[in-house]
């Protein structure tokens, strides 16, 4: 698009951050609003992916997230009680020399946030916004309090999926809770029976799921820390309070005697951070000069790890529809068409696999149980699964202009 653009960009998580710096260095003219007063990024860790990664090289941003992430070459679960294989993905399954990055979410929003500063973007805090005034020529966003910012030739609902801008978008929905959330936190790593290397879960059929996640370090020179998390029905939440820390430690480690290093670090229930999941596709995400970005437009369970790695995806697509269309109407059009194929696979594919894995069902975990013992070790299975997890299935660079980086290349290249 020739023209510059004044663009309004709400959230400043990794789908606001990553549209804010694709569309400032187009030109444009970007102004972020965040509802907190100091931006920080909410919750501990997650797996950033080839395809997520293959954005932040995009920014020019991978060499400044690497040494800060543990580099993730394999997904791996076993049954708490009899020990045996549930979950078992190797990125190596398929050629390329893919592997994914576990980060610690402070470590992610700084690398992109310091960016943002760099390029002079103007974060606005304590913005919490909630509606969209589209009756003048350009858009104005209006803040709890009746604050008004604009006008805006574009508005980027990067709000996540809580989103109260969503709305505006065409055929709207809220997300629909899932049964299961889980209980997370931030701890220090613990080596001894850990691999620093891999995601390690347990699980007793698909009501018990404990995970042990290394992330590296929130920031340069910081202790290296895991994410660790146990799943549970957000209602349960305060019988296990009632019940006492004591009661769950001893839970944790009947079922996993390697994590006492872990909930040892634990002395109070506030250090777990309950997240609650939800699940929800907008069809169209974008509305009158509007785009819907990151978990604004798709939520889900973390269960294949794709959310912020679609986030990113999400960005670069809004940033290549504006710049390659003539208008802002066409560019949404563009944009929506370019992420339809993937968002639509991935969110389906999460439905279908969260409850194999969280939920009360006997049936699923049991069918879980004995087909990866069997099938998933027979090929093409295990490069299905190495492809699902890095996001890949359904390619998702093609469409927004871009090619996976070459991490054999990359790898030779650092050697
Ligand atoms: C426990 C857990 C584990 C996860 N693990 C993984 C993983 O391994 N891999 C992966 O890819 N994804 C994972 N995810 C998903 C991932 O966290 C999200 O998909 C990702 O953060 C979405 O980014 P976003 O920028 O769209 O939204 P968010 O990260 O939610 O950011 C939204 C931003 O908007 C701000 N905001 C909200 N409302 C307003 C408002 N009204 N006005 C102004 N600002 C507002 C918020 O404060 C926030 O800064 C996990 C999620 C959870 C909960």
């Amino acid at each position: 698009m020739g023209k510059t653009l004044d663009i309004a960009i709400a959230g400043a998580g990794p789908a606001g951050l990553a549209a804010a710096l694709y569309l400032k260095r187009a030109g444009h003219k970007v102004r972020v609003f965040e509802r907190f007063e100091q931006p920080a990024p909410v919750g501990s860790g997650l797996i950033l992916q080839p395809t997520g990664l293959t954005i932040l090289d995009d920014l020019g941003l991978l060499s400044a997230i690497l040494p800060l992430g543990s580099r993730i070459e394999r997904l791996y679960g076993a049954d708490a009680a009899t020990g045996r294989t549930v979950l078992d993905v190797r990125y190596s399954a398929l050629r390329g020399g893919r592997f994914g990055l576990a980060v610690h979410r402070a470590a992610l929003f700084g690398v992109l946030y310091r960016a943002a500063l760099g390029e002079g973007i103007a974060v606005e805090t304590g913005a919490e916004l909630e509606t969209i005034d589209n009756s003048s020529e350009k858009a104005r966003l209006v803040a709890v309090g009746g604050k008004a910012f604009g006008g805006f030739d574009l508005v980027v609902d990067a709000t996540g999926s809580r989103s109260k801008l969503k709305q505006y978008a065409q055929n709207s929905r809220e997300p629909r809770p899932l049964p299961y959330g889980a209980f997370w936190a931030s701890l220090g790593w613990r080596g001894e029976g850990f691999d620093e290397h891999a995601l390690l879960q347990r699980y007793r059929r698909a009501s018990v799921m404990i995970g042990v996640l290394p992330i590296g370090r929130a920031q340069a020179g910081g202790a290296p820390m895991a994410a660790f998390f146990w799943s549970l029905k957000p209602d349960d939440a305060n019988r296990m309070r009632t019940a006492g820390l004591g009661a769950w430690k001893e839970r944790v480690t009947g079922l996993w005697p390697e994590c006492a290093p872990y909930v040892e670090q634990i002395k109070d229930f506030d250090q777990l951070t309950l997240a609650r999941y939800g699940h929800h596709t907008l069809a169209t995400p974008a509305g009158r000069r509007l785009a819907v970005i990151g978990d604004a437009s798709h939520s889900t369970s973390p269960q294949l790890g794709q959310g912020a790695n679609m986030a990113l995806l999400d960005a670069r697509a809004l940033a290549h529809a504006v710049e390659t269309t003539g208008d802002v109407e066409t560019a949404l059009s563009a944009y929506v068409r370019m992420r339809r194929l993937h968002i639509r696979f991935f969110q389906a594919l999460s439905f279908a696999f969260t409850p194999f894995y969280q939920s009360d069902s006997r049936t699923l975990p049991f069918i879980r149980d004995r087909l990866v013992a069997t099938v998933a070790k027979i090929p093409p299975a295990p490069q299905f699964l190495a492809a699902m997890v890095s996001g890949t299935l359904v390619d998702p660079f093609g469409p927004i202009g871009l090619r996976e980086v070459d991490w054999n290349e990359r790898a030779t290249a650092e050697t």
